[in-house]
């Protein structure tokens, strides 16, 4: 299958709603779930549904109850009585999702996670953390640094998203070239299945090949399979030493090119980010961080590790850069000046909100090798449809965030992006890449499923979604595309 296969599918809408035949939650439900949780823990004021009606993408919908449980036990309560009346449950964590994962498409409860935050176990000797889903990103990374210790994986999000979404939706960062992402971290989990059921899987063990791995199962299943309730994740020791260095580019291709030669000349940066001019003049207008507006493309490049093995790596990258088209490589002088920078990488998604009403997010990945090829064809995309479309992301995992600026309101601009979208889902396919790094299928790309996965793979994870949730009323309408006729 290809885009050009098939008719235009509306992914601006999100695909088709879900077809299930679903309950509606009875009010004696409503009143069962109001005396157990107390009126701060379940919520039915319509000004409350509206505000769990989003995530981070446009999509909307208003759940007809929000629950925010404390425990493990409540959340058992809530999926038992969901599996009672027939009704979906969409958890949320902090509602940061760009593919419309928590946006309750066809009403029924949304669970809220944000008030399951405990810290409940840091175990300095095994070098890990128990937490609860709830948990910031940013107060995990907190907590592990004030022991000395690391949490590498690090969303632009970090100080919104929960560890929990982490988890469900596999969340990546900058640190992904040298640490990995999310999966990597998690070694336990326990979760409620969606008839109350609890489980538990993997543990405080590092190594663990005991019957299938359905922790990693559970990792980057978007709220589809279980609702996870408590997560062991290994932590690593503090890097002792990290510096930060901007590279400009007047040529975006040869920005490109430079995560296979600095890999090749036997030097790991913790992260290599581009952003292209257009990314880099969007928040250069708000931030006021001191990016050069006439580049095509910037190179922010993080190197950690021994002082004096850093200095090294450093100067190499400086040459290296400067042999292949960098005409300033610029070093952070000190921790303020780095933590500028990063805050502008981290700004750049918001940014865009300024530009134009709506912002599709896309997160295609590609070989490395195959990045110079997806940058150009991008660019001719945008100027083919005549659409903004900023290029920025985690160019040493090949994992590249095209956002393409628009106004949902204007018919004919919104068919241009679907096709624009689609393109560019293509062209990721075809470079031997796929949909989607890090943000997930959720609603947005679900249509698009079959283009990337071969069909009996396709097959076996719809028999998988069926074994955990026979009735479909975890998080329905995400991920799968709607079931052939
Ligand atoms: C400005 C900005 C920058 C971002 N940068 C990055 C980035 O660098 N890297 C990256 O990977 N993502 C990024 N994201 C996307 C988003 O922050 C991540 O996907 C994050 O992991 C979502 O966490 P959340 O708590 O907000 O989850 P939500 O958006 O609330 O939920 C996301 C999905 O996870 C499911 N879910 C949530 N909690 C649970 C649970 N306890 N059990 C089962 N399912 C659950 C939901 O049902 C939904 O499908 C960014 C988003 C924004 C707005």
């Amino acid at each position: 299958m290809s885009a050009q296969d098939k008719s235009v599918i509306d992914i601006v809408q999100g695909g088709p709603p879900p077809s299930a035949n679903f309950g509606v939650l009875s009010p004696s439900a409503k009143q069962r779930l109001s005396e157990q949780l107390g009126p701060e823990g379940a919520l039915l004021a319509p000004e409350d549904l509206q505000s769990y009606a989003y995530d981070g993408t446009f999509l909307e919908h208003r759940p007809d109850i929000v629950v925010l449980p404390r425990t493990t036990a409540e959340v058992q309560t809530i999926l038992a009585l969901a599996t009672e009346e027939h009704v979906p449950v969409v958890t949320r964590g902090a509602g940061s999702g760009l593919a419309g994962g928590s946006v309750p498409l066809s009403g029924g409860i949304v669970l809220a996670t944000t008030r399951m935050d405990a810290i409940l176990e840091l175990d300095d000797v095994n070098m890990l953390v128990r937490v609860q889903p709830g948990v910031v990103t940013a107060d995990l990374h907190a907590a592990a640094l004030a022991r000395g210790l690391y949490y590498p994986p690090d969303p632009a999000s970090q100080r919104q998203s929960t560890i929990g979404g982490n988890v469900a939706m596999c969340a990546g960062g900058p640190h992904g070239l040298k640490y990995g992402v999310t999966k990597d971290y998690v070694l336990g989990l326990e979760a409620v299945t969606a008839d109350g059921r609890l489980m538990r899987t993997g543990g405080k063990m590092i190594k663990n090949v005991t019957g299938y791995n359905l922790t990693q199962l559970l990792v980057g299943s978007e709220g589809t399979l279980a609702v996870i309730t408590e997560i062991i994740i290994r932590l690593i020791p503090k890097p002792r030493s990290t510096r930060t260095a901007m590279a400009v580019f007047p040529r975006i291709d040869d920005a490109s090119r430079m995560i296979t030669i600095i890999l090749n000349a036997g030097v790991v940066p913790a992260t290599i980010e581009i952003m292209d001019q257009d990314s880099i003049r969007c928040v250069e207008e708000w931030q006021h961080a001191g990016l050069p507006v006439d580049a095509e493309a910037i190179l922010l490049i993080e190197l950690d590790g021994e002082p004096s093995a850093v200095d090294v790596e450093l100067r190499d990258v400086e040459r290296l850069c400067s042999e292949r088209g960098a005409t300033e490589v610029r070093l952070a002088a000190n921790a303020e000046e780095s933590a500028t920078l990063w805050a502008a990488r981290r700004a750049v998604s918001a940014s865009m909100a300024r530009i134009r009403p709506t912002k599709l997010g896309e997160d295609i990945s590609v070989p490395r090798s195959a990045i110079p090829e997806a940058l150009t064809a991008i660019r001719a995309i945008a100027a083919k449809y005549g659409l903004l479309i900023p290029v920025y992301g985690h160019i040493s995992d090949g994992n590249l965030h095209p956002n393409i600026l628009f106004d949902r309101h204007d018919p004919e601009e919104v068919e241009r992006v679907n096709k624009a979208a689609g393109e560019i889902f293509d062209v990721a396919v075809g470079l031997g890449g796929t949909l989607t790094g890090e943000h997930g299928i959720g609603s947005l790309k679900k249509e698009y499923l079959a283009l990337a996965l071969d069909p009996v793979e396709l097959a076996m994870m719809r028999q998988i979604k069926d074994a955990f949730d026979p009735l479909g009323i975890l998080n329905p309408g995400k991920v799968f595309p709607a079931r052939p006729a």
